[in-house]
């Protein structure tokens, strides 16, 4: 692995140490604004390099290349599917023999651990992306009898040119679930990565070009969300934006897209989801579990366990076993291969969670280990469990996005069931039990868009993702994500 740009772009044919730049039809290009904006690696606070900000001109030139290369009579949509399913199928080629460059990259950008990065997101970019290239060929429309002689088929067509706006979380895998659906259903794409973690996109990008996909089929152009972000979400050219991040910006993205043109909009936002342990369940197992949905990722996953309610009879037996294995967990530099964490993403989360864990205190929860910063650089937070969690608190309220468990007490399924349910968001949820009515109960009654019996952050790029109320609109993954990136027509 390679712990800074120097040393990577030594051992790649291509300078990635360099000013990083917009990739626009198929070429790195200057940002119209003449700007550049740092970024920054969380394990010490310093610059890695600049990267050009895009804005409107850019995201402009961007979306006429898309809208180019999405002409009926291009390349691209004269290509064969099973051709778009070999291009597909070759970048995830690329990304597996570059890997260990791109985890690297990963690592330096968003400070998550290497292992993870190597072991979790890579593969999930690799993953999405033979997975949508299975699909280019098989979107069948039906036919359908109609009145007489007459009768109907469906076709299954692109949208046209897509927005796709996304967090720092998980910069390249997401990168690959807003692409690859995208592009098997012959859409073209204007991609905006999170302005904290910009780089393996633009590597990924120089992938797109290697694999030999058309000019303007992929464009990618970093910058800000209310400038880049903005331009894309009020573009008239754009005919569906697919985006993923917080509740708050996802109701500006649908605002702006019904004002301008009344594009589709995909949303997969915020959430606070309940994790429910009842008596009979096996509370080792459950520990483990329960403490990977909360500190998995630094806490920074949208579906992070951060409500974990569990039933009063083995309630005090779980918060100390909860504590012990938080002190387990190995914190520091994420190249190091023993550490679980590494640091938050950047200096606004890192004090955005700190803010929380004291209003925890203030607010009466008690602190059983952790709750300040580990270290003096860098954006590193001790693992932290707070016990004695009431619903009113603005930790059990708030997304916190960080290494922060709420332990909160409950006596009976109706009463945590409601409990669990009184939130806005509603995008993941587990129980965990030996009985399979308790089980089947919880699963039917809660709302949220993924539910776990005894297990805790799996998934799929074949099950379909997203949320329940305000943790987002449509879903992504699996056939279901398929069905965002077409319009229906009926013939
Ligand atoms: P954010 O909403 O601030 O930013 C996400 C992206 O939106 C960034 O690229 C940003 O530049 C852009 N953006 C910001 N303002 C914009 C605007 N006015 N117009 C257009 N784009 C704009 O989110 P964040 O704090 O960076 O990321 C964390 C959030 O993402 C959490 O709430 C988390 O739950 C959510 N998330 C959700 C999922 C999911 O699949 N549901 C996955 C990962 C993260």
């Amino acid at each position: 692995y390679f712990r800074d740009l120097y040393t990577l772009s030594a051992t790649l044919d291509t300078d990635v140490s360099g000013e990083q730049i917009i990739f626009i039809n198929n070429e790195w290009v200057n940002s119209a604004s003449g700007k550049t904006f740092p970024t920054i690696n969380p394990t010490n606070g310093k610059k890695i390099c600049d990267v050009q900000e895009g804005d409107k001109d850019d995201v402009d030139k961007a979306v006429a290349a898309a809208k180019a290369a999405f002409k009926h009579g291009s390349p691209w949509r004269s290509m064969d599917a099973t051709k778009r399913a070999a291009l597909l199928n070759k970048l995830a080629d690329l990304v597996e023999r570059d890997r260990v460059y791109l985890a690297s990259l990963e690592t330096l950008d968003n400070g998550k651990p290497y292992t993870a990065a190597y072991a979790g997101d890579i593969s999930g970019v690799i993953g999405a992306l033979r997975y949508y290239a299975g699909w280019t060929d098989k979107m069948t429309g039906k036919t359908i009898p109609v009145d007489g002689p007459f009768f109907a088929y469906t076709r299954h067509e692109p949208v046209g040119v897509c927005g796709q706006i996304i967090p720092w979380n998980f910069p390249a895998a997401l990168v690959a679930m807003k692409i690859a659906p995208a592009l098997a259903c012959c859409n073209t794409v204007v991609l905006k990565p999170a302005e904290q973690t910009p780089l393996t996109a633009l590597y990924l990008a120089s992938l797109v070009k290697e694999a030999g996909f058309p000019p303007g089929v992929v464009n990618v152009v970093p910058g800000y969300g209310p400038t880049a972000g903005a331009a894309i979400t009020n573009h008239p050219d754009i005919r569906k934006v697919s985006f993923t991040g917080s509740t708050e910006v996802g109701k500006l993205i649908m605002e702006g897209a019904a004002k301008s043109n009344l594009k589709r909009v995909t949303l997969e936002l915020g959430g606070k989801s309940p994790l429910v342990v009842f008596k009979d369940a096996n509370l080792d197992e459950v520990v483990e579990w329960a403490h990977q949905a909360v500190f998995y990722n630094m806490g920074q996953v949208c579906t992070a366990g951060s409500r974990t309610f569990v039933h009063e009879d083995i309630y005090d037996e779980f918060v100390k076993k909860a504590v012990a294995r938080a002190q387990k967990r190995v914190i520091g530099d994420p190249f190091e291969l023993k550490n679980d964490s590494g640091p938050q993403v950047d200096n606004d989360q890192f004090e955005k969670i700190l803010e929380l864990i004291e209003s925890g205190k203030k607010e009466g929860a008690k602190l059983e280990c952790g709750g300040a910063r580990l270290g003096d650089e860098g954006y590193f937070i001790q693992p932290t469990v707070f016990s004695n969690v009431t619903d009113n608190m603005r930790i059990a309220k708030e997304e916190i996005f960080g290494p922060v468990q709420q332990i909160i007490k409950f006596k009976d399924m109706e009463e945590v069931i409601a409990r669990a349910n009184d939130t806005e968001y509603g995008l993941a949820a587990a129980c965990f039990t030996n009985d399979i009515d308790t089980a089947l109960t919880f699963t039917s009654r809660v709302e949220a868009g993924t539910v776990w019996v005894n297990a805790y952050h799996k998934s799929s790029v074949s099950a379909p993702f997203g949320g329940f109320k305000m943790s987002g609109i449509g879903r992504e993954m699996g056939e279901y994500g398929l069905a965002q990136y077409t319009e229906i027509k009926t013939v």
